[in-house]
């Protein structure tokens, strides 16, 4: 009916898809003009080097059979093995695992770390599933992609809607069926139980980086960090271990939200709590001391910062146009669409970019596989310190660049990561 008169239909014009990938291929090539790489370098990293599709057949637990489609993209290996996150997510695709892919390849020449950048998962809501399930799902997926990763090949980690459980599954996967001596490939991924091969701070690393960059951030901007607020979007790994370290500082959580919705506490929530309701949960739904907003509410809240820490596309226009804060911190990868981003810069609203500001976990998942490889165990002191210095390195870095090619801090990251990459391509050249 509609459609033979379309004014009849008081629906809204639906949205137009985030286009992830080529968003992140267009700041790869803003990246490459800034620092003035030669061409073949941008048509290089324009495309990923390998994309691997599985499919595999599950066993339920009624008996049934289910086929599921995985995912691992491997970007380019130019400065060492590709690594990145495995999202199982609902939304997963195989043009939004390209981005994170690339990304990664970003994100690791950035921090100095002699890794590439790979990213992938599996289309499926985890939340949906018993946990038995979710293990024979992980184990057949990790299965299935056999000798494509391995600790000097492609390392995974943990990314949405996984964890160390996940991680530990799929490193004894690998040991049992890809073999090779069981001790030599624990770091086939990362992100690990500390028992069974991980590192003291890997946990909270994303979330702890993140808030170093915020600490560089109002160091530079004379902005007091105690007495501040926070709104945060997401509530796992990285935004519940952001809110946690910040409470330390003196800011206070007053939104919240989730897949389920959003709660708003202008007394602050207790982050820890909130914490351990989650994990008992798996959502913030029901949680008492908040009251009931909607997302439309949530971005119109009144905070000093804002950190999403869910998905991607989430700050179009629209949100950018109704956020009420000074800073807008990056824990998510690809929060901001161009045009969210393009508001937020002409508001003056500060963006510490996902690329510099969530690198606190791949740098904390290099330790883990130094440490695998020398069979050692650092204390918690030492991945702190080290974190810290490779996170304000990497800070000034990222601002001495933005300031002399008078860049956005965006782009000035990727500028410093593609210059160093660059430079390798310019020693090595290309094969043959
Ligand atoms: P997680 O699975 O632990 O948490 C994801 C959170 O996002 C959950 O609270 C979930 O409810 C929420 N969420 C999902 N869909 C949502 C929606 N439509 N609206 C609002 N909230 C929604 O994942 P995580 O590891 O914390 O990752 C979050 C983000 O940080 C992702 O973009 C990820 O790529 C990025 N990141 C994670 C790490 C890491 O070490 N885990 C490192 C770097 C970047």
């Amino acid at each position: 009916m509609s459609e033979e008169n379309p004014t009849l239909s008081s629906a809204p014009a639906p949205k137009p898809k985030y286009e992830f990938f080529k968003t992140i291929q267009h700041y790869i090539e803003a990246g490459c003009k800034t620092v003035d790489v030669p061409e073949y370098v941008h048509t290089i990293l324009s495309q990923p080097k390998n994309e691997i599709i599985v499919n595999f057949p599950v066993r339920m637990d009624d008996g049934s059979i289910k086929l599921f489609k995985g995912y691992r993209i491997q970007h380019n290996n130019l400065l060492g093995p590709y690594k990145g996150g495995m999202r199982f997510h609902e939304s997963v695709t195989l043009d939004d695992a390209k981005a994170l892919a690339a990304m990664m390849t970003i994100k690791c020449a950035l921090m100095n770390l002699p890794y590439g950048g790979g990213k992938g998962g599996i289309k499926f809501n985890p939340n949906a599933v018993s946990r038995t399930e979710l293990q024979r799902i992980t184990r057949r997926f990790f299965h299935a992609l056999g000798s494509n990763i391995g600790p000097e090949t492609d390392i995974p980690a943990p990314d949405v809607g996984t964890d160390s459980r996940i991680m530990a599954w799929a490193m004894d996967t690998y040991m049992n069926s890809v073999g090779g001596e069981k001790q030599a490939v624990k770091g086939v991924v990362t992100g690990k139980p500390v028992a069974s091969g991980g590192t003291l701070g890997r946990e909270k690393a994303t979330g702890q980086g993140l808030v170093h960059c915020i600490t560089e951030w109002a160091e530079d901007k004379n902005f007091q960090l105690g007495g501040a607020t926070i709104i945060v979007q997401g509530f796992g790994n990285v935004g519940s271990h952001t809110s946690a370290i910040l409470s330390k500082l003196g800011v206070s959580l007053i939104a919240v939200g989730d897949h389920t919705g959003y709660l708003y506490n202008p007394e602050g929530f207790n982050p820890y709590k909130l914490q351990e309701y989650v994990k008992r949960n798996r959502s913030i739904e029901g949680y008492p001391a908040g009251k009931k907003i909607s997302r439309e509410e949530f971005f119109k809240i009144k905070a000093d910062i804002f950190a999403p820490a869910a998905l991607e596309g989430q700050i179009g226009a629209e949100e950018a146009q109704a956020l009420n804060v000074r800073l807008v911190a990056e824990g998510a990868n690809g929060p901001c669409t161009p045009e969210g981003e393009k508001v937020l810069l002409e508001r003056g609203i500060d963006i510490l970019p996902d690329i510099l500001a969530n690198s606190g976990g791949v740098t904390v998942s290099y330790y883990e596989w130094v440490q695998n490889k020398r069979s050692e165990q650092w204390t918690l002191e030492e991945v702190d310190d080290r974190l810290e210095k490779a996170m304000k390195r990497a800070y000034r870095e990222v601002v001495d660049m933005a300031r002399e090619k008078k860049v956005s801090m965006r782009l000035a990251s990727y500028a410093v990561a593609i210059n160093r990459i660059g430079q390798v391509y310019s020693e090595r050249e290309i094969f043959p």
